[in-house]
């Protein structure tokens, strides 16, 4: 019998293998992983860079009800972790880690190799289907009828998000059958979609930005960054940062944007009134043609002014000229969506904090583990979901792993 089954070989997945392996070297370790290959998603983090975790990690930056900090704070960091497997790191200014190879395939065959050397077995191509208990052992049975036995089994089979890589939320399904209690699940790290009408003329745009999130008059969260407008989304990782706020606040939420957040609304309607001043004859579609990009600033002035039909700058009102500053400072879009999961980072919501123990043990079953994007906690966009898959790994891994002789941490 398997002395320690993983389920699903991804990052949080390849973490335990390691520390379980490291902790117990004599227990025979098993990883059951779907497709042909551990680790797919790994390869395509950080667009082939894989940002494998922050220097500046705090609570703000972790939503739903899994408290990530008190694991990640309990476990060597990303760049001992990675040291650990003889990988160099590097940051940037934001405080974002990455291998110092600048390439993801230095993080998976770091872990690969590791969790080879320790000898850790990988069954692929197993998709799990199905798992019992049987006094102290586990059954785990996969689509194609195959069955292993375990003694501990730990749950590291991701979300919903990217179900090209292995994750399609089957085991969320399986567990809430047993009885786990799952937050309601949606993308994050994902762009929110908004009403088509509000984006013509402004799709392929990307620009610099502040972005609000408001919802039933409360402020909720506020990110700098470069928003991108598609046909229907928006997008750009300032919006992303917000999408777990649609799980929680669905059609209440709106995005407001602010085009100039290093200029106040009057010193943006002086410098309107000095582009009138100079004018000459100039059409109104040249207003805002010395801020902005020329279909940005055509946008905008069009927002503004609405069916006003003034073909001059000279011929703008004072008033019409604050509402132009106006929209530039605060151009507001409802949220009608969010993108699928194919275009999702992560998980929001997940299984509950409720269900498993700050030594990221089942509450509800003796020799159960979880880790991973499977819980109910989502990071934002810039390491954090990585940081807390290698964290929560690690605690399960070695814990799963001190089991066996009795022990726990
Ligand atoms: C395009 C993209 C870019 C990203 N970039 C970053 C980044 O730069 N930085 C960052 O911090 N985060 C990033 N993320 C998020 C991060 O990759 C995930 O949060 C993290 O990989 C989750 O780890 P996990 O182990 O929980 O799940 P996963 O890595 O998703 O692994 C789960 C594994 O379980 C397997 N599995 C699922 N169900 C079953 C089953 N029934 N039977 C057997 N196996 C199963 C899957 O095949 C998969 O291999 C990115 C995500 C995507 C999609």
């Amino acid at each position: 019998m398997i002395d320690i089954l993983i389920i699903g070989g991804g990052a949080s997945g390849l973490a335990a293998a390691v520390f379980s392996k490291q902790t117990a070297p004599a227990a025979e370790t098993v990883i059951a992983e779907r497709l042909p290959r551990t680790g797919k998603k790994i390869l395509s983090t950080g667009n082939g860079r894989c940002n494998l975790g922050n220097l500046r990690l705090s609570r703000d930056n972790y939503h739903g009800s899994v408290d990530a900090m008190d694991v990640i704070s309990r476990t060597p960091s990303a760049e001992e972790f990675f040291r650990s497997l003889g990988v160099l790191t590097f940051s940037d200014e934001q405080g974002r880690l990455y291998p110092y190879s600048g390439a993801a395939a230095t993080v998976l065959n770091a872990l690969r190799q590791r969790a080879e050397a320790l000898g850790v077995r990988e069954e692929c191509g197993f998709a799990v289907s199905d798992i019992a208990q049987k006094k102290d052992c586990w059954l785990v049975r996969a689509e194609d009828g195959r069955m292993l036995e375990c003694r501990r089994l730990i749950i590291a089979a991701g979300g919903h998000a990217d179900p090209k890589s292995g994750t399609d939320g089957t085991m969320l399904r399986i567990l809430r059958d047993m009885g786990y209690q799952a937050a309601k699940c949606c993308p994050a790290v994902a762009p929110l979609k908004t009403d088509p009408a509000l984006l013509k003329g402004l799709k392929g745009i990307r620009a610099r930005c502040r972005v609000e999130a408001v919802a039933e008059g409360k402020h909720l969260h506020t990110e700098e960054g470069e928003i991108q407008f598609t046909e229907t989304m928006l997008s750009g990782i300032c919006v992303f940062n917000m999408a777990w706020l649609w799980g929680r606040y669905g059609e209440k939420l709106r995005i407001s944007t602010d085009l100039a957040p290093d200029m106040s609304h009057d010193e943006i309607y002086s410098y309107l009134r000095e582009v009138r001043d100079m004018s000459g004859g100039a059409p109104v579609s040249e207003l805002l043609s010395g801020m902005f990009r020329k279909e940005l600033a055509l946008y905008l002035t069009k927002a503004a002014l609405r069916k006003k039909d003034i073909p001059r700058i000279s011929r703008l009102t004072d008033s019409d000229l604050s509402q132009v500053a106006d929209t530039v400072k605060r151009l507001s879009f409802p949220v009608t969506g969010c993108a699928p999961w194919q275009n999702a980072q992560s998980t929001y919501g997940g299984i509950k904090a409720s269900c498993i123990g700050s030594d990221m043990s089942s509450k509800l079953h003796k020799n159960l583990w979880f880790c991973g994007e499977i819980a109910d906690t989502a990071g934002d966009c810039g390491g954090y979901n990585l940081q807390w898959a290698w964290s929560s790994g690690i605690l399960a891994g070695t814990n799963a792993a001190l089991s066996l002789k009795g022990g726990k941490r």
